[in-house]
């Protein structure tokens, strides 16, 4: 199927206008806007889009779900996928086949499985992780609570085939934008504290979606996951 030109513009324009506001918020945040990393989250866009959006810069696609994300990958040449959703175990043996980076590991059993499987499936190849934390104990979300989290770096230690990148977290409901900031300044803490203990875990901080990325880059998100801003609303489940 042919790209159409306004698709890939319309997505080129969109990006432009992201990495603006991410520039504008790392300034205010005393940050260099080339340490945030986009990626374009493509839950619900079909195949072709997500080609336009390679096409457009757009390289680094995210997917909640293992299932769509396999299904898509091979229409999408050139993209790099990041799992920002949940990873059941039974699925992990296609994530670790298919994913660039797992942004929402949440617990030390599926760590180490997922350890195993990069050594068997990709032992050349180090899969970087990032470990989700419930910063908010919020019982509708996933992630660690953020008490646990070091005593499940305790318990992996530096896992053969992992980078752990660093931590994860998805912020609040709120309103005002402004309303997540205590929520991203905890997870940086939080990484500031376990990084003293656990060297092996990366200063990475994926935080940060449509409704609040510009607040979580100003409190030092490295990654940020944008779908709506990009790829417009999605259909209702
Ligand atoms: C859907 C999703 C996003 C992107 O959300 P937008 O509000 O569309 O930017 C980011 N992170 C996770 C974990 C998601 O599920």
């Amino acid at each position: 199927m042919v790209l159409h030109e306004s698709d890939v513009q319309a997505l080129v324009d969109a990006r432009a206008r992201v990495l603006e506001r991410i520039a504008r918020a790392a300034e205010r945040g005393g940050r260099d806007p080339n340490g945030v990393e986009l990626v374009a989250v493509s839950k619900t866009v079909s195949a072709e889009r997500c080609r336009a959006a390679v096409a457009a810069g757009l390289d680094v696609l995210g997917e909640n779900r293992v299932q769509e994300a396999l299904a898509k990958a091979p229409e999408v040449p050139g993209a790099r996928w990041h799992l920002v959703g949940p990873l059941q175990s039974n699925k992990a043996r296609r994530a670790v086949a298919l994913f660039d980076v797992l942004e929402a590991t949440d617990s030390l059993e599926l760590l180490r499985r997922i350890d195993r499987l990069t050594g068997e499936l990709r032992p050349d190849r180090p899969l970087p992780v990032y470990l989700e934390v419930n910063v908010d104990r919020d019982a509708a979300k996933a992630g660690l609570d953020p008490s646990a989290v070091d005593d499940v770096l305790g318990r992996l230690g530096r896992p053969a085939h992992l980078i752990l990148a660093g931590l994860m977290t998805v912020g609040r409901q709120v309103d005002r934008a402004e309303d997540a900031r205590s929520t991203f300044r905890a997870l940086r803490e939080l990484s500031e504290r376990l990084r003293e203990r656990h060297p092996a875990l990366g200063a990475g901080l994926s935080m940060g979606m449509t409704d609040d990325f510009e607040v979580a880059v100003e409190e030092g998100a490295t990654v940020v996951r944008i779908g709506r801003a990009i790829f417009g609303e999605r259909p209702h489940a």
